[in-house]
């Protein structure tokens, strides 16, 4: 099997550390002369939050989450010189939405931190962990330290 990669993702939690990571995913799409595409998942209020709690917020927040997310991956894509186009938004759980577009997009390999905003309680985020042990290709968890 060939180790060459010909379509990388980077996984964008827009935690303080995305930039770092993302210098590594450009470094590796470089080398490999792979497409770079980023993903931003935004978490499903739905699932997130009461029922009763949701009904006091406005019907299209979610939406206007949506759009704050594009804008914001647009605005990181921009700073790494990836064009626009590459940048996938997706709603539900980030799990889901990486997996999800790691079929859709050809994805040989996922690059991303192993801790974000879900914290250190364990040696790799709940995110990470998930994506690891799930992806139907290889991961690479960009160590962070604390
Ligand atoms: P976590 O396991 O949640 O602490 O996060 C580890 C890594 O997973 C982060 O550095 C990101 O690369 C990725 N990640 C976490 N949440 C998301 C999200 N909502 N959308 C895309 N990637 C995410």
């Amino acid at each position: 099997m060939s180790s060459d990669y010909k379509n990388i993702l980077l996984a964008v939690d827009f935690s303080k550390d995305s930039e770092l990571i993302g210098q590594r995913a450009i470094d590796l799409a470089r080398r490999y002369e792979a497409k770079l595409s980023l993903i931003h998942v935004v978490i499903n209020l739905k699932d997130a939050f009461y029922e009763q709690i949701m009904s006091s917020l406005s019907e299209n927040v979610e939406e206007q989450i949506i759009q704050l997310a594009k804008q914001q991956l647009h605005t990181l894509a921009q700073r790494l010189e990836i064009p626009t186009t590459n940048c996938i938004v997706e709603l539900g759980s980030p799990k889901r939405g990486i997996l999800k577009a790691v079929e859709e997009h050809d994805i040989d390999l996922i690059v991303m931190g192993s801790h974000g905003l879900s914290g250190w309680d364990n040696l790799l985020g709940s995110t990470a962990d998930a994506v690891l042990h799930k992806a139907p290709c290889d991961v690479l968890a960009i160590r962070l330290s604390s």
